[in-house]
């Protein structure tokens, strides 16, 4: 699979510490340094039949249709596309006015994942989106209207502008909307953001762990009531509606990431970073050099990591996959620390895997860094 980052935004949301840049001055360069990335890196992937195509950001929609267009078809001059592919885009609600649903609906992009976060304007405010809340709702109907069956949306729970009726009233908008899938995250502060420094200087309160943990266990009791599956912590589909990207991730497979601050995982020991700066990235791929670092993943690394991501999803961690890859020694490690957990019920086993019981995944982060080997 093959994920593609595009690192522009039309504004800075407070939130938020992903790469992207509000200057779209060297979109074009951008564009061609992708598009000459794919060509250099496109032996990398073992499989040259994809299953998943995904464009992430920074903001997809911010592209025109040809220009998403022109990336996907330097995709096949590459690669080709399994029959049922996924391609799926990320877009802002305030992208997806009629006109562009209308031109993406022509093109092979068959999923939508919106950038939805909340239906109140007071959220969306204090996150500094660049859509309101009329704009939430009409982008999801104006997409069904286009086509588009497969959808996501992202949801924020647990803002200081939020409380457990309002968290109430937005799933239900969800609920109402018919989206068959929803990935939704508790709002973290992270560092450097303007959300960090409006708490800090005490003009906007820290979101409360407990309210967080309160709307997290209602989000998934209402929404497995409504039919979906609570596949991953913070990822829940209707049947047949799982991401294939993001299972194949959590499946530990192979992927390529192009575009700047994209990662690649070669599905065994070796994991890269393209660099997080976008003029850094252009000028090394205009001449034709790859912008990346990698690393060796220890086997102690490979551990953690399938703990990590294994004990995140409703698969967990597959007992006869650490038998037959890691050593003595780290399977020793790996019994002495899941016995104390599943004596105190945080790690059960079953059908050979281990897993963390659905009612502690809010601290399914914190379960798994006890196991850790560091
Ligand atoms: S649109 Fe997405 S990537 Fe861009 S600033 Fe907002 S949260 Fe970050």
């Amino acid at each position: 699979m093959i994920y593609i980052h595009i690192p522009f935004c039309k504004q800075k949301c407070s939130y938020c510490n992903f790469h992207f840049s509000t200057s779209l001055n060297f979109k074009d360069e951008m564009l061609r340094a992708m598009k000459a990335e794919i060509q250099l890196r496109k032996d990398e992937l073992h499989n040259k039949t994809l299953k998943s195509l995904y464009f992430g950001g920074g903001t997809p929609s911010i592209l025109s249709v040809d220009e998403i267009s022109a990336l996907v078809d330097e995709v096949l001059r590459y690669f080709s596309f399994e029959k049922d592919i996924e391609i799926t885009l990320e877009a802002n609600p305030d992208d997806l006015d009629k006109h562009f649903l209308k031109q993406l609906a022509a093109t092979p992009i068959n999923r939508l994942s919106i950038g939805t976060q909340s239906f109140f304007e007071a959220d969306l405010k204090l996150m500094n989106r660049a859509h309101n809340a009329s704009e939430a709702e009409s982008s999801i109907k104006r997409a069904q209207d286009s086509g588009f069956e497969n959808l996501s949306i992202d949801l924020i729970y647990g803002s200081p502008t939020s409380n457990l009726e309002i968290w109430k009233e937005n799933l239900r908008k969800t609920i109402d909307l018919e989206v068959p899938h929803i990935s939704s995250y508790a709002l973290t502060v992270e560092p450097k953001t303007a959300l960090e420094s409006w708490i800090s200087k005490g003009k906007v309160v820290s979101p409360k762990e407990e309210e967080q943990n309160r709307e997290f266990y209602y989000l998934s009791d209402f929404l497995k009531e409504h039919g979906f599956e609570h596949y991953e912590v913070s990822n829940f589909a209707k049947p047949g509606f799982y991401s294939k990207h993001n299972s194949a991730y959590w499946k530990y497979q192979e992927y390529l990431g192009i575009g700047p601050s994209a990662h690649s995982y070669n599905g065994f020991d070796v994991r890269s970073w393209n660099v997080a700066n976008n003029q850094q990235y252009i000028k090394k791929l205009t001449n034709k050099i790859l912008a990346k670092e990698e690393e060796l993943l220890s086997q102690e690394d490979q551990f953690n990591e399938m703990i990590m991501i294994g004990l995140r999803t409703m698969w967990g961690v597959d007992l006869s996959h650490v038998k037959n890859k890691f050593s003595d020694a780290l399977q020793e490690h790996f019994q002495t620390e899941i016995k104390s957990k599943i004596e105190e019920g945080l790690l059960v086993i079953e059908n050979d895997h281990l897993k963390i019981p659905e009612k502690h995944w809010f601290m399914a982060d914190g379960i798994a860094s006890d196991l850790f080997v560091v």
